[in-house]
């Protein structure tokens, strides 16, 4: 292919391409690469991280899904010998395989984002640091605390898993086309696995979901609604000093890693009605 004819962006991939060298040093500066780290890019797209990335550190595996787009920079490729480029779908795609400590730094397509982000946490052993750009609403809501209208399942399940801080956000003016939506780079910084069986996640994720499915019931309601008995709730509420009328929106993370850790170690067999 040609280089100077650049693919055409594709909407429905999500493909709004960086044109801001200002952001991409931010980008780059903020995952604190070296020269022996390993990389993880999702969607390379016309490969304006990719080189700053390439620069930066020791080996870069960039997945690209449109065929166009890697072709593109498989013609590029030449100008540097620390890459890996593979056209697959990141969803799809076995990241269980790449190296412990690699380091994930990505400008995801939107539409894939929140899949995209629990896909890399549920190997989050693998992944110390993650340097992601994604809608400011999903930056908000990853970044939310308990209190608020943002603070939701999505909030729970990431904070769970890392700690997360929004680095700055992105005008729409540095993309091309320009996406519909704001921008905002998140830093997290994984935490160890911390269950203490391997039910203790899904657990822990199913109670999660059912306490926010109604979020303008009472923790205690939303539950008994999803199939908690009720009985075994307010005794776990009150066991953790939580009052019967509290809800969902209050609890934090740790409040609510005690309440699956309460509620499953009272009576498991019953839980469910
Ligand atoms: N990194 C480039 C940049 O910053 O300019 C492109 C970012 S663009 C927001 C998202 C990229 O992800 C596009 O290149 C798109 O083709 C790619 N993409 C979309 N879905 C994907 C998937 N499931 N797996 C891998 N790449 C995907």
């Amino acid at each position: 292919m040609d280089s100077h004819l650049l693919p055409a962006a594709i909407k429905r991939l999500g493909q709004n391409f960086l044109i801001d060298p200002n952001i991409v040093r931010k980008i780059v500066a903020l995952a604190e690469l070296t020269s022996t780290d390993t990389v993880l890019e999702i969607g390379p797209g016309r490969g304006i991280l990719t080189e700053a990335l390439c620069r930066a550190a020791g080996h870069v595996t960039a997945i690209e899904i449109d065929p166009r787009l890697h072709a593109y920079l498989t013609e590029r490729q030449p100008r540097f010998s620390n890459i890996t480029l593979v056209l697959d779908d990141a969803m799809t795609y076995p990241i269980e395989h790449l190296p412990i400590g690699t380091i994930v730094v990505a400008n995801l397509p939107y539409y894939l984002s929140t899949p995209l982000l629990f896909r890399l946490l549920d190997q989050r052993n693998r992944f110390p640091r993650m340097v992601l750009m994604l809608q400011n609403e999903v930056a908000d809501r990853l970044v939310a605390k308990p209190g608020g209208s943002d603070y939701g399942v999505l909030s729970v399940m990431a904070q769970y898993t890392a700690d997360i801080a929004k680095a700055f956000k992105v005008s729409s003016q540095c993309f091309r086309p320009r996406p519909e939506v704001g921008s905002a780079v998140v830093l997290l910084r994984t935490k160890k696995q911390r269950e203490s069986g391997p039910e203790e996640k899904s657990r822990f994720t199913t109670l999660v979901k059912a306490a926010f499915a109604h979020r303008r019931k009472t923790l205690l309601n939303s539950l008994k609604d999803q199939g908690y008995e009720q009985k075994l709730v307010a005794a776990a509420l009150s066991s953790l000093n939580l009052s019967p009328s509290i809800r969902a929106e209050i609890l934090s993370i740790e409040q609510f890693v005690e309440l699956t850790r309460c509620l499953y170690g009272a009576d498991f067999s019953s839980l469910h009605q």
